[in-house]
């Protein structure tokens, strides 16, 4: 029988205790939607007043040069590699995790001139197979096959050029066998590419140890870098000067002072770039970055196991066969989110938010709780769990103004 009192004792004992106070989470709310949008770290606005004043205000265009704007997406890319277990040279920061992964997929496909497929699954994010439907159509000669999540490794063959697969599925929660999958994919001579947006920052990743070839991901989710904050990407460095970059933009030409008429991509991780880079956003993501930098990495995935069990343990106990769960029960198996299901779900995540618990709802019948390991307690997960037992218990959630959908959700 899990207390609250027990519960108080595990954030007594956490050694990332100290992190909470490092954020700005707004007074008596439970913050599970990390996964979503990441918390504000205390740090940002200052840093960002400073950015603003001195580096934009009073240094001006000399920041390329004397504030390092001009490095810092592979500067900030190396700090991240960190998280994800890339070595320097590898990572860099740029545009969103949709466009970065239009960029290594066209890059892959071209490294495999020849195959005709490239696999994802069903379990994946729908913009990412957006992009790649978009490419595909664009490419000609080029196939999208979308298979079950449980059937990546059958589908191999030596036609298939690339897998892209996300690591953590957005909706159950279930965590890929990065290393395992990446081998089988290899075997066949295609390549792999992985998205870590519900990864990275939520638990270390192991990039290079694994193989990958390519990887995106977000910095707004668990790397708490703001609304909309540049993603990244990762290029192995055994591919970075055969992968040309498809969007053959200025910042990543080998010397685009020289405003030569022709395209010349810049070595390593530079060709990556297209554009200007959004430095403010790109400071506001290094806060996330430098406080995620301040944490013992192998704490970080003992507590979002614990914390994914925990609540697992507190939902079966206090509200016993009320809700469904497809959240992988082996936590090697799992990121950090639990995911109920429940025909209401949309209706009961409204009456949470109300209580100031917020999860968020993902269709047709999802209640998604994210644990971002930094910032969320043990005790919080006894606070959620009771507020879900008294909506439940009371039928709260059946009032008509938990019925109203926004549009995001
Ligand atoms: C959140 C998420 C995205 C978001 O892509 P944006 O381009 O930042 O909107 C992409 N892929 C996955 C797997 C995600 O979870």
């Amino acid at each position: 029988m899990l207390t609250r009192e027990a519960l108080l004792n595990r954030d007594a004992a956490d050694p990332l205790r100290s992190f909470r106070d490092r954020f700005d989470l707004p007074d008596g709310m439970v913050y599970l939607d990390g996964n979503s949008l990441g918390a504000l770290p205390k740090d940002t606005a200052a840093r960002l007043a400073d950015v603003v004043a001195r580096e934009w205000g009073q240094d001006l265009i000399t920041s390329w040069n004397k504030n390092g704007w001009y490095e810092l997406p592979l500067t900030l890319g190396n700090k991240l590699g960190r998280l994800i277990g890339a070595a320097e040279g590898q990572v860099a920061i740029a545009d969103s995790t949709s466009i970065n992964l239009f960029k290594v997929l066209a890059a892959a496909i071209a490294l495999r001139p020849g195959r005709k497929v490239i696999i994802s699954d069903s379990g994946n994010f729908p913009t990412d197979l957006y992009m790649a439907q978009g490419l595909t159509t664009f490419l000609g000669g080029v196939d999208l096959l979308v298979v079950d999540e449980t059937e990546v490794a059958q589908s191999l063959n030596e036609n298939v050029a690339a897998v892209f697969l996300t690591e953590v599925n957005y909706r159950s929660g279930r965590k890929h066998d990065m290393a395992a999958l990446t081998q089988k994919i290899h075997e066949v001579g295609a390549l792999a590419i992985w998205d870590l947006a519900h990864s990275a920052g939520a638990f270390p990743v192991h990039l290079d140890a694994a193989g990958a070839d390519f990887a995106v991901g977000c910095g707004y989710k668990y790397l708490n870098g703001g609304p909309g904050a540049p993603a990244f990407l990762y290029i192995a460095k055994r591919h970075q000067h055969q992968a040309m970059p498809i969007l053959s933009g200025w910042m990543g030409h080998a010397a685009p002072f020289l405003f030569d008429l022709d395209y010349r991509p810049a070595d390593g991780m530079r060709r990556a770039l297209a554009g200007t880079p959004a430095i403010l956003s790109m400071r506001a993501l290094e806060v996330g970055i430098d406080l995620m930098l301040e944490a013992d990495l192998s704490a970080l995935a003992a507590k979002s196991t614990a914390l994914t069990e925990v609540f697992m343990r507190l939902v079966e106990q206090e509200c016993p066969g009320v809700f469904g769960n497809v959240t992988p029960a082996d936590p090697a198996r799992r990121g950090s989110q639990v995911c109920l299901t429940h025909a209401q779900g949309y209706a009961i995540v409204q009456a949470l938010i109300a209580r100031k618990v917020i999860p968020d709802f993902r269709a047709p019948d999802i209640l998604r709780f994210g644990f971002a390991p930094l910032y969320v307690g043990f005790a919080d997960l006894w606070d959620a769990v009771a507020h879900l037992k008294a909506i439940m218990d009371s039928g709260e959630w059946k009032e008509s103004r938990f019925a109203a959908r926004g549009s995001v959700t």
